[in-house]
Parts: C-alpha cells; sequence; structure tokens
C-alpha cells in the first residue's frame, strides 16, 4: 500500500472555521475596514507603493519601546513602514534572558545593520507605575522586578520625591538609562562595536501631554562607559 496514500486516507481533517457563529464587534470590523482606507489612501499617493514594499526593508532604526497603545513607533516619529524595526515589551525592559528580546536585537545590528538602537519609554508608564507599588497583579510582577531592581538603585532619590506623579515619571527616565546600559552590556553590542563605528544606542522618554520626545543623552558609541565589570574580551581571546 502506498504509505502516501494511505496517511491521506487516514488523516484527519481540519475543523471547518465557525463562519457564521462568531459575531464581529464593531471595534473588530473596523479594523479590517481601517486597512482598506489606508491601502486606498497609499495607492492614491503612489500607486507602486506596495510592489515597492513587498521587495524587502532596509530599516536604519531599532525601536525598544512599551507596549503600551499610545506610543507607536512610527507615528511618534513620522515615519513609514520599512524605516523603523519594532521590538516592544511591557516598560520597555532589555534583560539578557529574554531570548525575544536578543533575537531581535541580534537581527535587527548583524543582519539588517541598524545604525541606531532607540529605547523608548513614556511618562505615566502603567508598568512603571506598578514597579513602585506594591500590588500585585499576576504573571507581569515577575517582569516587572526589573524594573523593581532599577527603583532600588535608585530608592534615595526616588523615595524623596513626594510627587507621585513625578515619582514615577522619575523612574520611567532612570529605566530608560538601565535599559540602554542593559543593551550596551550585551554581547551583540559590544562584539558589534569591535567591527563597526557607526552603531549608536540611545535613551528617549515620550511626554505624551505633549507628544514630544525627551533625548536622556545618555547616547553610546562605544565600549567606554561599560565599567570594567561588564567589559568583555573577544571570544578568541577568552579562550587563551
Ligand atoms: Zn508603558
Amino acid at each position: 500500500m502506498d504509505p502516501i496514500k494511505n496517511h491521506k486516507t487516514n488523516s484527519i481533517p481540519a475543523p471547518e472555521p465557525e463562519k457564521t457563529k462568531i459575531s464581529l464587534s464593531q471595534s473588530y470590523a473596523s479594523l479590517l475596514n481601517g486597512n482598506s482606507e489606508w491601502v486606498k489612501t497609499q495607492l492614491t499617493k503612489d500607486p507602486d507603493y506596495f510592489t515597492k514594499l513587498s521587495k524587502g526593508q532596509s530599516p536604519e532604526v531599532l525601536w525598544i519601546g512599551c507596549s503600551d497603545s499610545r506610543v507607536p513607533a512610527n507615528e511618534v516619529t513620522n515615519t513609514n513602514p520599512g524605516e523603523v524595526f519594532v521590538h516592544r515589551n511591557i516598560a520597555n525592559v532589555c534583560v539578557h534572558t529574554d531570548m525575544n528580546m536578543l533575537s531581535v536585537l541580534d537581527y535587527a545590528v548583524n543582519v539588517l545593520k541598524v545604525k541606531h538602537v532607540i529605547v523608548a519609554g513614556h511618562y505615566g508608564c502603567g508598568g512603571v507605575a506598578a514597579a513602585l507599588s506594591k500590588k500585585q497583579f499576576g504573571l507581569i510582577d515577575n517582569w516587572l522586578r526589573n524594573i523593581k531592581d532599577v527603583y532600588r538603585l535608585h530608592s534615595h532619590e526616588l523615595d524623596r520625591i513626594t510627587d507621585e506623579e513625578q515619582r514615577v515619571n522619575r523612574l520611567v527616565e532612570l529605566n530608560v538609562m538601565e535599559q540602554v546600559y542593559n543593551v550596551c552590556k550585551s554581547t551583540i553590542i559590544q562584539n558589534a562595536w569591535k567591527e563597526r563605528s557607526d552603531l549608536q544606542i540611545h535613551g528617549w522618554v515620550i511626554d505624551l501631554k505633549t507628544g514630544l520626545i525627551k533625548d536622556q543623552k545618555v547616547s553610546s558609541s562605544g565600549p567606554r562607559n561599560l565599567g570594567y565589570v561588564y567589559e568583555l574580551d573577544d571570544v578568541e581571546a577568552a579562550a587563551h
């Protein structure tokens, strides 16, 4: 018996999608309608827009931002699809055990050859506010522990700020600076800096009340400020 044919005969058919049982909400339907409108608008501006877009990407920027729905990378920087490679998570945390973040960083730096990695936080960040509190929210508490560690490093400063909003916003800034430092400490960036002089890491905070970006002026283009604890020799040298 033909094993392939037999396999086909005995295969279990995929379940039919429930075409009529799900009633679609207005908010869901509006997404697809919005897509149709967007396609029309883009084609009106440039009939070849999608032909060009589908050919590939060569972004010069990697954006590591917060998942918050109010801080989309393209909109706040007035850039177009294809210009910014994006990774987002709650409170723009960059930790060296996060395979998702590391994979995005490695691909952006070593394959796409981006020139700028930007860690972008935002004032009023709910994740940062939660890390300052003693409330439990579930699984996310383990993720936010990374920000509590930043709080611990700067508790002497933060605990002196009596206004709660100001205290959250200061930790937003300190968190961005710490995550920039974490990116710089990674083997990916340290090794890239050994070969390239055109790779910069930056820290930004978006002010949702004005829409404006505040550069935290912690940009790095080399390992000068890493500190001896985190500086790494190259792999060959370490093996001898
Ligand atoms: Zn946030």
